[in-house]
């Protein structure tokens, strides 16, 4: 038999932000509150359940160490001069690739009052472009936009014959900058951690 408290934790572990279910069980531990007092689970709480986190800004380091120092002042927001930071759930920063390019000029870290960056890691992040069965190409539709406009010239298109060239990304050249992201007509692209 769970006592109050055991039972307001295993509530608390099971929410899932990225869930419709979120908001039934915010719902359901409010009933419990006119009982008893509610203990609500932290801002970190919340987000480590969730493991498929947003991008965070470049050079942030692990997620349950990022989330657990970040203030959520905001500053590296304000500061981005491509303007594709916002505060997402828990007021942590996200990254939005809809927005822009990350230009890798490290304004976000110089803004940041908290130790949640390292500049020290050789790669500012281990996120690469992936390209969905969504791109022209697959519908017989020449286009090459992302292709045009990655400075890296990490994404490609193979020849083959007697058929239109589809695209490859080189990810040992993809630094996950997002530029393409936005040359996508069809929305094809999408930036994903990689998993090391
Ligand atoms: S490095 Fe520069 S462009 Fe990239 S997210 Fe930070 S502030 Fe924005
Ligand atoms: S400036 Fe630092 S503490 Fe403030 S929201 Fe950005 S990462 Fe978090
Ligand atoms: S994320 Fe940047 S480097 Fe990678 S393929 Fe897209 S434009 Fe090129």
């Amino acid at each position: 038999m769970l006592n109050y408290a055991q039972f307001l934790l295993k509530k608390i572990s099971s929410l899932d932000l990225n869930q419709e279910s979120f908001s039934n069980s915010i719902l359901c531990l409010t009933q419990v509150s006119l009982v008893k007092p509610v203990i609500m689970p932290t801002r970190r709480q919340f987000l480590t359940a969730n493991r498929d986190f947003p991008i965070r800004p470049p050079w942030s380091i692990a997620e349950a160490e990022f989330t657990q120092y970040c203030s959520g002042c905001g500053a590296c927001v304000l500061i981005c001069p491509e303007k594709i930071l916002r505060l997402g759930s828990g007021n942590f920063p996200e990254v939005d690739f809809n927005r822009g390019e990350c230009l890798f000029c490290q304004s976000c870290v110089d803004s940041c009052l908290e130790a949640v960056f390292d500049t020290k890691q050789t790669q500012a992040w281990n996120i690469k472009a992936t390209i969905n069965q969504q791109c022209l190409h697959y519908h017989h539709s020449e286009c090459r936009r992302c292709e045009e406009g990655c400075e890296t010239f990490a994404i490609r298109f193979v020849p083959k014959v007697n058929q239109i060239a589809l695209p490859q990304i080189n990810w040992q050249d993809c630094n996950g900058c997002g530029a393409c992201v936005r040359y996508c007509p069809t929305q094809a692209i999408h930036m994903k951690r990689m998993v090391t």
